[in-house]
């Protein structure tokens, strides 16, 4: 049996038109057009290389952005300070602080000063707080694992009372990813760097979410036939064939994963499009909040 490929491409295209519909009834309507401030600290090439993504993805759907850029020296006052000001600005409906931060700034601080309206990353103690509690809402969910339920529920794979374990407990993806799975009544398994046995343990999953940082790290006898496998691991790999010197690969060993999983989304042209795809939601959300 071959895999069903779960096409990240074609799910996030979807909802890239959806927003840029959801700005064109705005703007019919009188109604601001949403704007995203995105605060990039220091040079990191990564780093610089995703916002550029993200205000590019904005413009594509008339959603418009706001760069602002600070030196790696900057101080926690003057990256709380620009927030505080961000928060303030009625064109400015969503907030994004690129992570990480360099080191010696306070994080936590930075991300507990946006206001939970415009948290359009999902990081806001407060919204993460509220992920994690039953009958409390979010404002905004972080948007790899917003990604992640989207392409689990476009694709039908039963979430009620389904086996799922997530590889990988970060505050960016395995744990919101697990937090979004229990909240939709999966049983969730949450393994990581100390877990024992983590063949046996995925070899239990309906739904295998894997978010550690290990290319090819699932092999084909971890997972159950015909299990639903989401792939959030994006590793360079070195290639020499490929002009750049690498290629992209997932946490999970596709090729031999595919005979044996039910379906499984691809890296790249898996959950990677997602990512920008539910930001951009998340701002058109933020931008109705604000009206
Ligand atoms: P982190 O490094 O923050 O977290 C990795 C997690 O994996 C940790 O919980 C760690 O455990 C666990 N882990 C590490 N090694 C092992 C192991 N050998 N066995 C089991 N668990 C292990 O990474 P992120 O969550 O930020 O990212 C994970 C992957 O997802 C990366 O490849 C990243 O590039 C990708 N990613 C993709 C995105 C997209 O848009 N597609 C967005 C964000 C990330 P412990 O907690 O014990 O240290």
């Amino acid at each position: 049996m071959t895999a069903k490929i779960i096409d990240g491409t074609a799910i996030a295209a979807q909802v890239r038109a959806d927003v840029a519909e959801g700005v064109r009834k705005r703007e019919a309507a009188g109604l601001h057009r949403p704007g995203l401030a995105t605060v990039l600290v220091g040079e990191d090439p990564a780093s610089q290389s995703y916002v550029r993504s993200k205000r590019k993805a904005c413009g594509e759907v008339g959603i418009e952005s706001f760069g602002f850029e600070l030196p790696a020296s900057a101080s926690q006052e003057e990256v709380e300070g620009l927030v505080t000001r961000l928060n303030a600005d009625p064109k400015v409906h969503g907030i994004l602080v690129q992570l990480p931060l360099p080191s010696g700034l306070d994080e936590e601080q930075v991300l507990n000063k946006i206001s939970i309206q415009k948290d359009v990353d999902g990081f806001h103690p407060v919204n993460i707080g509220r992920l994690a509690q039953k009958g409390r809402e979010p404002l905004f969910v972080p948007c790899t694992p917003s990604g992640v339920m989207l392409m689990l529920e476009q694709f039908a794979a039963t979430i009620e009372g389904a086996n799922a374990v997530v590889l990988g407990r970060s505050n960016i993806v395995g744990m919101p990813v697990a937090l979004l799975l229990v909240r939709a009544n999966a049983t969730v398994t949450i393994c990581h760097s100390r877990s024992r046995d983590l063949p046996a343990i995925c070899r239990q999953a309906d739904i295998l979410v894997a978010a550690v940082g290990k290319a090819g790290m699932v092999r084909a006898d971890w997972v159950k036939p015909g299990a639903v496998v989401i792939d959030v691991g994006t590793n360079r790999v070195e290639d020499a064939t490929r002009a750049r010197g690498y290629r992209l690969a997932g946490d999970v060993a596709f090729d031999e994963v595919k005979e044996v999983a039910g379906a499984i989304s691809p890296v790249p042209g898996g959950v990677g499009p997602m990512t920008i795809a539910m930001l951009l939601r998340n701002t058109l959300r933020a931008a109705a909040l604000a009206d």
